[in-house]
């Protein structure tokens, strides 16, 4: 136990310092005071099963005793340098970090958090292409900045402000929510155990969310297009997935217009999604920028833009960019060892297993509960759509076991009776 402010004054200061949004989302916010892998604790001393991680960013476990270790060294070795002099934890990681990631993508830009990472993608885009328009989904989240909020479409986010010039969102292409049904094709082991719901060709929605995209690319200033950003699975948004095939004509329909594609890969990438390391790859499709975050610090704040060395040769033709903090030698030793825990401890092999285990056993509670719309995801980002608008997601740390698994999916379950139990009374 530990002695803490206690709950009651936590909430004054907050409600006096803090920001308000917190408080407006939860009636009684955790007060949490410890965490370890997958284990979160409270200054009561209680303890919490993390199926969530921050928000899809803490990937390898809580405090993760290798990566606390080389924080550690590097903490009583050098913080910071600026990015003006060499230091050998960048060079070291960038090489490490490059080495996951396919050919030609291998010029890094280390930033320190998402939203940041896909400003530079977006200026990239522009500077390259000279183009203006920037197209995403509408659901998608890529951050919370002036210029980013312009490609985030989910309302909430939404302020009543003007804002994203040059920014466009096209439908998504969710084969859940949307007209054409389809979603016996997306990516998601729940396939294997789910009938066909539409007929008779599988591709028959794919090419209607196709042709939806053509007639947002017509409206683009001069038929030409800067980028298109998508995440390989939208993870805000509730885990949405696209039908297969889907971005691969999207990034062709684009770059034949002469942009960039651009995969945000802030919640899919660093093995979560168990069959690749990273998001883009299980749609076959090659990026011409990719940007990360979140599980690529385990809670750090870094976060980094890969890209080709043209691309990246065209943003130093057009200014000098500059970042005090992005690829500090501190985030750059938690950064490798994030890589090592990952490849030592077989992360993206566990999240694969543990993932699909886990999602072939919440499919079996919607023919339970008809309540439970929809089950997908891969690997360790798991939705579960609740058919009354709300969904349901679970991404817990990458190093969580079967066992815990099965304890979330009873928890769930007796949370799912006992509300059905309340509205049958
Ligand atoms: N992209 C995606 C896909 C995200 O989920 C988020 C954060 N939720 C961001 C970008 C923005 O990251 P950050 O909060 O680090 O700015």
């Amino acid at each position: 136990k530990y002695q803490s402010l206690g709950y009651s004054r936590v909430l004054e200061i907050h409600k006096e310092h803090l920001s308000p949004v917190v408080t407006a989302f939860f009636q009684k916010p955790l007060l949490l005071h410890q965490g370890h892998m997958e284990w979160l604790f409270d200054a009561e001393g209680n303890r919490y099963l993390d199926f969530f991680s921050g928000i899809v960013t803490v990937s390898v476990g809580h405090c993760h005793p290798t990566v606390n270790a080389a924080a550690q060294k590097q903490l009583g070795r050098l913080w910071h340098t600026s990015a003006i002099f060499f230091h050998a934890p960048i060079h070291e990681y960038a090489e490490k970090l490059a080495a996951l990631l396919p050919e030609p993508l291998k010029v890094i830009f280390l930033v320190n958090s998402g939203s940041e990472a896909n400003d530079l993608a977006m200026l990239m885009a522009r500077a390259h292409s000279n183009n203006i328009d920037i197209i995403s989904f509408r659901g998608a989240y890529h951050g919370c900045s002036p210029y980013t909020l312009g490609l985030t479409n989910v309302g909430t986010y939404k302020m009543e402000l003007p804002g994203g010039i040059g920014c466009q969102s096209t439908m998504c292409p969710d084969v859940f929510r949307g007209p054409w049904g389809g979603s016996h094709c997306r990516d998601s082991p729940v396939q294997t155990i789910r009938k066909c719901s539409c007929a008779p060709d599988c591709c028959q929605a794919k090419d209607q969310y196709i042709e939806q995209f053509k007639d947002t690319l017509s409206t683009s200033v001069a038929n030409s297009i800067a980028g298109f950003f998508a995440e390989p699975i939208q993870g805000v948004n509730g885990v949405v997935q696209y039908p297969k095939g889907f971005l691969k004509e999207a990034f062709e329909l684009v770059r034949a217009r002469g942009g960039v594609c651009i995969a945000d890969e802030v919640q899919t990438g660093f093995g979560r999604l168990g069959s690749h390391f990273w998001g883009f790859q299980t749609h076959d499709v090659l990026p011409d920028i990719v940007t990360m975050a979140k599980g690529i610090g385990n809670g750090f704040p870094m976060a980094a833009v890969v890209t080709t060395p043209e691309i990246a040769k065209s943003l130093a033709k057009c200014l000098q960019h500059f970042n005090t903090f992005g690829g500090s030698p501190l985030a750059c030793a938690v950064g490798s060892a994030v890589l090592e825990v990952i490849k030592e401890e077989n992360l993206q092999e566990n999240s694969q297993e543990v993932g699909t285990y886990m999602l072939l056993k919440f499919a079996k509670l919607q023919d339970e509960f008809e309540i439970v719309g929809d089950v997908r995801g891969k690997g360790l980002m798991i939705g579960i759509e609740m058919v009354q608008d709300k969904t349901f997601r679970i991404a817990p740390p990458m190093c969580i076991t079967k066992l815990e698994a099965d304890f979330a999916v009873e928890v769930f379950r007796s949370a799912l009776t006992q509300h059905m139990e309340r509205r049958a009374k």
